[in-house]
């Protein structure tokens, strides 16, 4: 893993460089603001790359030649779709695991039980998945996880150890909380883009091409086009004779 800390010591360092630089008058100052820009620029790339591991470890695929593959679900549970989706994956004897949201989880408890009592794996997806979620400090990411885990446990009787950062942006205020409650950060090697892109075509073409042993893919139980798109890849890759797995049985063999 590269040390966040390390590059944020040489980022300062190097910018001090450049001021002494500058009050010699051996360089202007558009140096400066160049390198500031362009280091902030790798700071958010850093964050919205989790298979980068900057700020904390997590789990993009598990490295095998066996074919097994884990789909997930983010954002329910959502009782237009969840539904729709549970019964697909019976149909397919395939499993998954959902990521949810706790604010959804207070409005549909029975639903989440239902996703557990079916043998499907259930992460934490944060409380309340704000936009600005990102920029939260330790303490209230871990009244985030800590309120949903409540709730999980509330609904299904069990503890989750799965944590999927909303817009999958890490930070190390995340990594300190992750720390404390114990949590697996959990990523993927394989975005739908179904949140961006209509056509279930499109985004199940997408998503085949992209198919590893021990890969994770990314897809949402909150809109229509999910719907084609899961009934599509469940087809395929039990043709491919893939074993759809939950999360955790990626982990155990990790
Ligand atoms: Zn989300």
């Amino acid at each position: 893993m590269i040390n966040y800390k390390l590059y944020f010591s040489f980022f300062a360092l190097l910018s001090c460089v450049i001021i002494v630089f500058i009050t010699l008058e051996l360089v202007s100052m558009w140096w400066l603001v160049l390198y500031l820009v362009f280091g902030f620029i790798i700071i958010g790339i850093a964050s919205l790359t989790m298979r980068w591991n900057w700020f904390l470890k997590a789990f993009t695929r598990l490295n095998t030649n066996e074919k097994i593959i884990a789909i997930t679900f983010d954002d329910g549970p959502n009782p237009e779709y969840t539904p729709q989706m549970l019964a697909l994956l019976k149909k397919y004897e395939a499993k998954a695991t959902f990521f949810c949201i706790g604010e959804h989880i207070e409005k549909h408890p029975g639903l989440l039980k239902t996703i557990a009592n079916d043998g499907h794996g259930i992460g934490n997806h944060s409380y309340s998945h704000s936009k600005t979620i990102g920029f939260s400090n330790t303490k209230s990411w871990l009244e985030e996880i800590e309120r949903t885990d409540q709730l999980i446990e509330k609904a299904t009787g069990f503890k989750t150890n799965l944590f999927r950062p909303p817009f999958g942006v890490t930070t190390p205020h995340l990594a300190s909380a992750l720390k404390t409650t114990d949590h697996s950060c959990i990523g993927w090697n394989n975005r739908s883009f179904d949140t961006f892109i209509a056509s279930p075509k499109t985004i199940s073409t997408r998503v085949l091409k992209q198919v590893t042993p021990g890969g994770i893919i990314l897809l949402h139980d909150k809109q229509a086009n999910c719907i084609p798109v899961l009934e599509h890849l469940l087809q395929v890759l039990q043709s491919k004779h893939y074993k759809m797995v939950t999360i955790n049985d990626l982990l155990h063999e990790n």
